[in-house]
């Protein structure tokens, strides 16, 4: 950690150094969406100045350019996760796009009445309600596998769980109001020996950890771009290649098609299959920049950084009386959810505002884990590698100025 010059790193990201309130901003909401560094912007500034064309139909050289860093954002993509093939990977505009797809187009057509959904009690409303649908729809149901009060998933309660009607488990790599990690190789494998597909909600893993999907082992992995430093309305889905060819496509339109007649159309191959319409050309150019700018840095470097980072943050929070935190597995991402005695989390993160420290407080779009903790909320400081031991200490002083004034 000593030789991670986050000095450096922090004049890549322009707005890391603005005020809020008249205060050094503390940007401490990273879990819900990252900064970007000046690479990722001057990446989608000079595709609109330079090379902005639609892609996959234009001959020309713009068309061709823009098609090259769409396409190449995939090959980064395919490159980031390790997954078997760059046709593996679907791009969408994050993780509730990529688990619809994976609701309407692979589940659907595969449940039955009688049929279930494994989930877990920690995983985000993206993780829950797109199976929700499809199970209404199709008469199934949707169960969810419990945790424990540090915050871990019951392995074995996941496994007991893993019932004959069960058609589809679905976990997170990393909850995002936890930090929690889960023992995604380990799941695949019970599942494999199953014969149940496994789908792996990656958007709080990528931005922290590296990513094998071969490893792990598992069916799908759905990530999101907007919180690994690229712009929001991007994120992939990855599946084995056997499960994107036997999926009907989800949305029609243009370039998803072979040939299209009045008596039967064809579809173009995945992952072009799942890809109707112009997508978000820009903003996979920004992809790219941003895998180019984690890679450059590297994960074990962003790795130490963030888990001494974690390690600081959790002692001196440890200091506040009746400061509570919510969340203590023993894997876990630089992710913090805590409580104060007395105190509502909205008051606190308002306050916490004016102070120019940006933290989350609410729902986290995670209901059935906050009915867990018998909680309506909670706040949640989430950390990236471009934040400081000096922010951290700002923070907590932030935090016991407004402790005062609101017990
Ligand atoms: N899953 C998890 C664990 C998340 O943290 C989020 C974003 N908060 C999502 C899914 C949804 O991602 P997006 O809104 O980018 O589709």
């Amino acid at each position: 950690t000593l030789d991670f010059d986050v000095q450096r790193v922090r004049a890549d990201f322009p707005l890391l150094s603005r005020t809020v309130h008249g205060k050094p901003l503390v940007y401490f909401d990273n879990a819900n969406t990252s900064q970007k560094p000046l690479s990722v912007i001057e990446t989608v500034d000079r595709h609109y100045r330079e090379h902005n064309a639609n892609v996959a139909r234009a001959v020309h050289q713009l068309g061709e350019e823009a098609t090259a860093a769409y396409e190449g954002a995939r090959d980064k993509l395919a490159t980031l996760i390790n997954a078997g093939s760059r046709n593996e990977v679907v791009l969408t505009s994050g993780t509730t796009q990529s688990m619809n797809l994976v609701a309407y187009s692979y589940a659907l057509p595969r449940l039955q009445p009688g049929d279930s959904i494994l989930t877990t009690v920690m995983e985000h409303h993206a993780n829950i309600v797109p199976w929700q649908l499809v199970a209404t729809r199709s008469g199934a149901t949707v169960k969810a596998a419990p945790i424990d009060e540090r915050g871990e998933l019951i392995v074995e309660k996941f496994f007991e769980m893993l019932t004959p009607e069960v058609k589809l488990a679905c976990v997170t790599h990393v909850s995002n109001v936890l930090g929690t990690v889960n023992p995604v190789r380990e799941i695949a494998r019970e599942c494999r020996r199953r014969g149940i597909p496994l789908v792996v909600d990656g958007s709080q893993a990528v931005p922290h950890r590296p990513v094998d999907v071969q490893a792990l082992g598992c069916d799908f992995y759905a990530i999101t771009g907007h919180k690994m430093l690229a712009p929001t309305g991007t994120g992939a889905l990855w599946a084995r290649r056997e499960h994107l060819q036997a999926m009907p496509p989800f949305f029609g339109g243009g370039e998803m098609i072979r040939e299209v007649r009045f008596d039967g159309t064809t579809f173009a191959e995945p992952p072009h299959k799942f890809e109707a319409g112009t997508p978000n050309i820009a903003g996979f150019a920004g992809v790219g920049a941003a895998i180019d700018y984690v890679q450059s840095l590297g994960y074990d470097a962003i790795r130490a950084w963030e888990h001494a980072l974690l390690g600081y943050a959790t002692e001196r929070l440890r200091e506040i009386p009746g400061l509570r935190i919510v969340g203590e597995a023993a894997d876990k991402e630089p992710v913090i959810s805590f409580l104060l005695e007395g105190a509502q989390a909205t008051d606190l993160a308002t306050l916490l505002d004016l102070e120019g420290v940006a933290v989350r407080s609410g729902h986290h779009c995670a209901h059935p884990l906050m009915q867990f903790f018998g909680v309506p909320a909670t706040l949640r400081a989430s950390l990236a590698f471009y934040n400081t031991r000096e922010e951290i200490d700002a923070f907590v002083a932030a935090l016991l100025k407004v402790r005062k004034l609101l017990l």
